[in-house]
This record gives structure tokens, sequence and C-alpha cells, in this order.
């Protein structure tokens, strides 16, 4: 059995741009721990005192999982850790001679000394040290070698091999694999995805005798990111027949919840987590999958806790919407399924983009299930100017009932949707993920149609609203939005 160790909140948090708040920190490592990570590495105590307050709220927190930081081999750096209350440390020495001569301006004996000294240090101080290599698949793989048999002798109780700059291939990581890990301890891979290898490099790695891996959720991290949790236990899982021990019903919700907080979208291609996943659009693929869905899905969706969903356009046919409404316990009569399919082909001859939930607000009014509206609207006032601050003031009704709320923007549009947002607070699953405004045709008069995006969980709808008055038609947009995903 492999351990994953997971350095989100450490390397994936020093992706460019990427900051998160101590409790933002704590969300993620508890929902880590749940799915049955073995070590989180929560940070770099020597990076800032924020920091450090985040490393040590997770570290009291009583996970299962250990909880280790990265360090440098440097006693301050340890006491450091020390002071955040946590079981382990990843000690990272420089090991190539580029980093060790280039950077440090040292020598092989001097960076070895100061490896074990560190580590006694540590060692002394009850924790456990996983001592790494940085750049080590550009060092000497003999230093290498020699560097953690001293340190395992000083009471190191893993090593790490890191690929820093993501040039290991999976010939040399099955070389150097079959030599580490006859050194007695449990050898970690760590690897960055500049070539896009790292989830091959990790899996022949692991393959060739390595007993950890380090990943990050969506794979995020430095430059073009580290390896990539989901891919690493889906392949293992799915494609060589090992039981990783992660929970993958929740990969999904982590992947959403790592995403939302360090605001870095997921490719629509990614693999596993991405949009695009398991939707599928063409005619002949939904053939297909109508009488086997393995005919095109590696896996189904819901192994990593996902639903399959299906794009419409005007190419759409008649068994890929069958498929659809039987996804979503819908029953249609001849009559009524084209009827459906109509309605589909005409939205899909103006360029929409027609999702399954799209599917279902068109069926379920043609089917006439849809329920009555949960949000409506039953008054709007802005006040702009250049003078004032942008104000709205909203009254909806919600489920029968009156709210009223005002909100202040940067113009009248924001402030109107900033006014709905809070008049809607307890709706926060729904999420804006794209507004676009067209005027229909040119003049100030002119129709004003604006489309947005918006999504709940795994659910994605567009919505628009058309109107002469561009708020009205970003507001009828949002509340037709919110309504069809409800
Ligand atoms: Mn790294």
């Amino acid at each position: 059995m492999v351990n994953f160790f997971d350095t989100t909140l450490r390397d994936g948090e020093q992706s460019p741009g990427v900051s998160l708040t101590s409790e933002e920190k704590l969300l993620i490592a508890r929902q880590l721990d749940a799915i049955g990570i073995k070590v989180i590495e929560a940070g770099s105590p020597a990076t800032s005192k924020g920091e450090r307050e985040g490393i040590k709220l997770i570290a009291n927190e009583g996970f299962d999982a250990e909880i280790c930081v990265y360090t440098r081999s440097l006693i301050k750096d340890i006491d450091l850790a020390l002071d955040c209350d946590v079981d382990s440390i990843h000690l990272v020495v420089p090991s190539s001679d580029l980093h060790i001569e280039k950077k440090l301006k040292k020598d092989r004996e001097t960076v070895k000394r100061g490896a074990i000294e560190g580590l006694e240090y540590a060692r002394d101080h009850g924790l456990i040290v996983e001592l790494s290599g940085e750049d080590a698949s550009r060092a000497d793989l003999n230093f290498l070698i020699e560097l953690y048999s001293e340190g395992i002798k000083a009471g190191a109780e893993r090593i790490c091999f890191c690929d820093t700059v993501g040039v290991l291939t999976p010939e040399r990581a099955t070389e150097v694999f079959n030599s580490l890990s006859k050194l007695g301890v449990p050898a970690s891979v760590h690897c960055h995805d500049d070539f896009g290898l790292a989830t091959a490099n990790s899996i022949t790695a692991i393959k060739a005798g390595a007993s950890q891996v380090h990943v990050t959720v969506n794979g995020i991290g430095e430059r073009s990111g580290n390896t990539c949790l989901e891919e690493v236990v889906m392949a293992l899982e799915g494609l060589y027949n090992v039981d990783t021990g992660i929970i993958k019903e929740d990969l999904y919700h982590i992947s959403k919840l790592v995403s939302r907080l360090t605001k870095m979208d997921v490719a629509p291609n990614k693999s596993i987590v991405g949009d695009n996943s398991f939707t599928h659009e063409s005619g002949i693929h939904i053939h297909g999958l109508s009488s086997d869905t393995s005919t095109y899905e590696p896996m189904p969706p819901e192994t990593v806790g996902r639903r399959r969903r299906f794009i419409f356009g005007k190419h759409t046919g008649g068994a890929s919407v069958k498929m659809a409404l039987k996804e979503m316990d819908l029953e249609a009569s001849n009559e009524q399924m084209a009827e459906i399919l109509d309605r589909v082909k005409d939205m899909g001859e103006k360029g929409t983009r027609i999702t399954d939930t799209d599917l279902q607000t068109i069926a379920e009014t043609v089917l006439e299930v849809i329920n009555e509206p949960k949000i409506k609207l039953s008054d709007l006032t802005v006040v702009s100017g250049k003078m004032i601050m942008p104000t709205a003031s909203i009254k909806l009704n919600i489920d029968g009932k009156d709210v009223v709320e005002a909100g202040t923007g940067v113009g009248p549009v924001d402030a109107a949707i900033n006014a709905l947002r809070k008049a809607t607070l307890n709706i926060t699953e729904v999420q804006l993920e794209e507004y676009h405004v067209d005027a229909i045709k040119g003049g100030t008069d002119a129709i004003v149609e604006v489309s947005v995006r918006l999504s709940k969980g795994d659910k994605v709808i567009s919505a628009r609203g058309a109107h002469i008055d561009i708020i009205m038609a970003s507001i009828e947009a949002l509340i037709q939005g919110i309504n069809n995903l409800y």
C-alpha cells in the first residue's frame, strides 16, 4: 500500500498568486484528513507569523493524519516547527551541485554535515524526520545515496526524492527508486509537472519501490504544479488495481473546495475533475453510452462523486435527449419528445450551449412538472450618479416570504447584483461563473441581453434576461438561473 503525503497547503500554496487564510487552510486540512491522506504538509513555519498560526491550528485539531511542515536544516527553522506542535518535518537539503554551488555557494561535504546536524537536533526534540534531497533529479545519485544513508543512521524515518524542476523521466524514476527502495526506510517521490510527466513519474517510482507519494489537490503548485492527487489515486486504483485507501467518492468535492479557496480554476479538460471529464456532446458517443456507458467512459462518474453530463445543440438527436431524460427520471410521450427536441434545436440554432440542466428546464416546462419559482422579484430601485455611490434596494419573495435588502457597488449593475446577493445570502451554494452582455441591435434604446452561467456543485446552468434596462436584464437572468438550479 502506498502512503499519500499531501502538500496542497505548502507547495500548492506556493502557486503564483495563491494565499490562504488559517481558517481556509483548516477547512482543506479537514477534508484531506477525512479522505484518508496519511501525511499533511501544513506549511513552512519560517514563512511568517500568520503561516505559523495556521499550522498550529491544524496540528492541534486531533486529525488522524500526521501533520508535517517544511524546514531547511537550520536550528531556527526547526525551533519554529517545534513551536507549531507538529508531528514531523520535511527537512529539505539541496542535493544537486547546481543548487549546492550556485545557490548556496557551499560544497557537498558542508551541506551533508549541516543536514545531519539539523536532523539530529530535530530527532532529539521528538520530531519524525523525512529527509529530502532538493533538485535530486539533477544530483549525482552516488552523493544522494551517501546523504540518505548517513541521514538514516542519524535517525531519519523516511527519505524523499524531489524532482524540483520536473525534469525526471519514467525510465530514470525506475532506475533511481530501484536503488532508493533498498536503503531500509520508506522512500517518497515528489514530482513537478513541467513536462506533464508528474503522474507518470510518480506511478513509475511507486512501481519501482517508492512507498509514499507527494501530491496536491488539482495538481496546484509552483510553475506548472505538482503531482495531482486525483490522477494518481484513480490511475493506481483503475489501471493498476492498487488499493490507495483514499475515499475516491470525495475527490471531486475536495477539488471544488481547493479551486474555490485558492481561486485557481480547473481547466475544463483536466482529467478526473475537469468540467468536461464526464460530459458528452457527440451524437455517436451518446448513442454508444445509451447501450453501455463504458463504451465512452473509462470509469463511471459516480466513482469520484460526479454525475454524467450532456451538452446539446442543433445536432442533437432524439436518442441523446431520451438518454438524458432517463438520467433525470423524466418520461415523455412521443409528442412531448418531439416538442422538447424542437426547443433544444431552436436554442442550438442561436448558438447556445445547452447543458443538461437547461434541458431539464425545457423538459419540465413541456411536461408541465415545473414547480412554483423559488424566487420572485417584487421591486428594485437603483440610484446612481456622479457624486453618489451607486446603491440598489431590492425586494424579493423567497419561498413565499418577503426579503428586503440594499447593496452598493462600483456601478448600478454591480450594486443591484450585490443587493440580490445579500437578499439570497442563505442560498450560498450558487456561484456566478460568467456574466456577459449583448445589445441585440445598435442604439441606446436597444434590448439588452444578459447571459449568465451559474453553478451549484456539479450542476451548471446558463440563463438569460432580456430587457431595455441593463439592470433589469441582469437581475432577471440571475433570478431565472437560481430558480432553474432549484
Ligand atoms: Mn516542490
